[in-house]
Order: structure tokens, then C-alpha cells, then sequence
């Protein structure tokens, strides 16, 4: 049966499996409605929506209206839908016709958090803070059409500076096992040594355990997002950590960390969502995910795609993220796979059409090295 957490000092509860967003782009309104039938039937009551995608906006909107007072809607501020393409803006107008556009869409009068999008430096963070987006984001929370404000970000500088700001009162954060190691801009390559995990994380990344223990301190809730690392953590050809996690793994890694309330799991099928739903009915044995650590050869996570979509968007209209997860998809399978190729033929625009400009790579908050990916692509899908 589905646990429910309190989100910090919002007070709300939510469910700890709780949807991701990006599963319902590149599908249909059928899917869609499958999709959310399997996780309000399972208890679900909560979903993070960044994407600014009107398709999405909508579907989401038709999914929960009947359930609308009870179901917990994390809306983003700062992720804008421009010719077609996901692009983050921290402009005050376009901010402003974002929002009002995901309302309209999702045919609500508010969304119960508001998240500013994807602050991944201090600096960013003191601009947004001291600027135009927060001033409008409380006028928003003032008028009601936003019931608590937070932050999103993948670093734990600029989210700590947040969480201690006063200003919101969740932070959707990127956490699992393998990210966590990471020690921000130092170099801590030794502590990656495989030695290192028999036993206890006692080597997390001090800035990222100060992170969690702050928010739990400040009553800062956390949502997460990337438990499962785009997906590369639960395959062992692709996990950073040389070893693959299961979904139960990875989620109960995330909801043991102070301050977390829910995990916003991405669901590309109702399977992939029964996986994480799973994680309510498993045992002790099959949630333990410290006997997994101790066999973790070296891991390193820079370089690997998170299919985030922050790279975008591309001038020539590609859709990085997802070529890059088909490309790995094949690179997987040592062969490209029919399903794949079909998806792959069926983007508006292909890997071939680069021009190695390499905005995405400077936008890229994992240095993958995406024109190299681009090329292979091609090369591979023939495209
Ligand atoms: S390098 Fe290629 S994929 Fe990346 S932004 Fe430029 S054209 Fe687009
Ligand atoms: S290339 Fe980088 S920015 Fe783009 S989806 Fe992958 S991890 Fe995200």
C-alpha cells in the first residue's frame, strides 16, 4: 500500500513514488491516460511537471481534473516552449507567458508548487533571487496561483544557497548513489576507489550531505528527480557505478536521505512504472541496497547522459536527449534495435543534420560529450 511523507514545512503529504514528466513526451493521449490510471489506481498523488511542452501540459491537465483538490501538481517556472523546443529563460516576460500558458493548458487555476527551474550555479541562484522571476513568482504565490515556491538543480552549492535563502520551501534535487560520490568541483577521484564502499557512505560529498541535512533542518522538502540516473544506474553496461541497481534500489536509496519525501519516477510504460510502484509491496532484502555498494567496482559519473534536456535547444532543431538515448539504447544492445530504429526514424529532426556548433555541450551540466554523440549517431542510425 502506498506510504505517504510530509513535504517539509508545506505540510503536504505526498505519495513517495510520486511521476515524472518525461515519459509522456513523444506519446500519445492514450498512453498518457494508461499511464495515470495505473498510478492513481496504485495511490499516487503527486507529479513533477517541467516540461513546458503544451501537449504534455494538456494531457496532464485531462489525467488529474476529476482528483484535481487532491493530487499535488509541481509546476516549473523558467522552462519555456520556443519553436517547438524545451529552452530554460530566466527573461521576466517570457517567464510570465510560460506560466500563464501551463495554466491555461492544464486548465487550473494554480499549481501547489512552484518550482524555478534548473538553478545549477550560486551565482544564478543570487540573480533569481534578488530579481524579476522571484519578485513575480511571490506576486503569483501572493494571488494564490501558486501555493508554496521552490527550486530545482542538480548542484549542491547553489541548492543549499536556496534551501537557506528563506525563499522556497521545497528543492526538487537530482539524487542517487552514484551522483552523490561526486564532489563538486574538487577532485576526489580517490574516493571512487571500489574499497571505499564496503560498508557505509561515510564518503558522500560533504556538500551534498550538508544539502540534505539543512532541508531536513529549514523543513525544506525534497522531491527527487534522476534516482535512477536516466535509467543508466539500473543496466550494468551503462551504470557509472560498473554494476546495475534496481528500481527498488535506487528509490529507497533516495527516500533514505534526509529531507526526501518522493521520488519522481520517469515512466517510458505502465512496466517501467509497476517497477517503481514495486517498491511498496518489497521487503527489507530486496530494498537494501548496501550489499549492491560493497561490490561497486570504480564508478565515475561525469561524461554520462542523464537525458536532463538541459543541452537544448539545438538550432538545427535536434533533440539531443533523446538521439543520445536511443543511441545508448543500441550501444546497449550491441545492435540497434527495430523499436529503436523506428523512434529514431520518426524524430523531426536526426543526428546528421548537426553542425558541431557545440551550444549543447556548453549547456551540458555533465560535460557528455555530445557532438561525439551526435557523429556516432549518425553514423550508426545512418541519419
Ligand atoms: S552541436 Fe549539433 S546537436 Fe549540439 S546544438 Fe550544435 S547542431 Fe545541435
Ligand atoms: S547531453 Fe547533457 S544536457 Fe543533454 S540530455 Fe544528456 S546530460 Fe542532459
Amino acid at each position: 500500500m502506498m506510504q505517504y511523507r510530509t513535504l517539509g514545512r508545506t505540510g503536504l503529504r505526498v505519495s513517495e513514488i510520486a511521476l515524472g514528466c518525461e515519459g509522456l513526451v513523444l506519446q500519445d493521449d492514450a498512453f498518457a491516460e494508461g499511464l495515470f490510471r495505473a498510478a492513481l489506481d496504485a495511490g499516487v498523488n503527486c507529479m513533477d511537471l517541467y516540461s513546458p511542452n503544451p501537449d504534455v501540459q494538456r494531457r496532464v491537465g485531462k489525467a488529474i481534473r476529476a482528483q484535481r483538490a487532491d493530487f499535488i501538481l509541481q509546476g516549473h517556472l523558467c522552462a519555456i516552449w520556443q519553436d517547438g523546443q524545451y529552452k530554460a529563460t530566466r527573461d521576466p516576460q517570457e517567464v510570465e507567458t510560460a506560466f500563464e500558458a501551463m495554466l491555461r493548458n492544464l486548465d487550473t487555476p494554480y499549481v501547489d508548487i512552484g518550482m524555478i527551474h534548473y538553478v545549477d550555479s550560486p551565482a544564478l541562484w543570487r540573480q533569481i533571487a534578488e530579481g524579476p522571476v522571484m519578485a513575480y513568482a511571490r506576486a503569483q504565490q501572493a494571488a494564490g496561483r501558486i501555493r508554496y515556491l521552490g527550486a530545482s538543480s542538480h548542484n549542491p552549492e547553489a541548492a543549499l544557497a536556496a534551501a537557506e535563502s528563506g525563499l522556497i520551501d521545497v528543492l526538487m534535487f537530482s539524487v542517487n548513489p552514484c551522483y552523490d560520490l561526486l564532489p563538486g568541483d574538487e577532485d576526489c577521484e580517490n574516493l571512487w576507489r571500489a574499497d571505499s564502499y564496503a560498508g557505509t557512505l561515510s564518503n558522500m560529498d560533504p556538500a551534498r550531505e550538508k544539502l540534505y541535512e539543512t532541508c531536513q533542518r529549514l523543513g525544506v522538502g525534497i522531491t527527487v528527480m534522476k534516482a535512477f540516473g536516466g535509467g543508466d544506474l539500473l543496466d550494468g553496461r551503462l551504470s557509472p557505478a560498473g554494476k546495475a541497481l534496481t528500481p527498488v534500489q535506487c528509490i529507497h536509496y533516495a527516500l533514505t536521505r534526509p529531507a526526501v519525501a518522493c521520488v519522481m519516477a520517469g515512466a517510458r510504460s505502465v512496466d517501467e512504472l509497476r517497477s517503481s510502484l514495486a517498491y511498496e509491496g518489497a521487503t527489507d532484502d530486496e530494498r537494501d541496497y548496501a550489499a549492491a555498494f560493497a561490490g561497486f567496482p570504480r564508478i565515475r559519473w561525469e561524461g554520462h547522459c542523464m537525458y536532463c534536456g538541459h543541452c537544448a535547444p539545438c538550432p538545427k532543431g535536434i533533440d539531443v536527449a533523446t538521439v543520445t538515448k536511443f543511441l545508448n539504447l543500441a550501444r546497449a544492445q550491441g545492435m540497434v534495435p527495430e523499436t529503436v530504429r523506428e523512434h529514431y526514424a520518426a524524430l523531426a529532426h536526426h543526428a546528421g543534420a548537426c553542425v558541431s556548433c557545440g551550444a549543447c555541450e556548453k549547456r551540458c551540466p555533465f560535460h557528455v560529450p555530445a557532438v561525439e554523440n551526435m557523429r556516432q549517431a549518425a553514423a550508426l542510425f545512418g541519419d
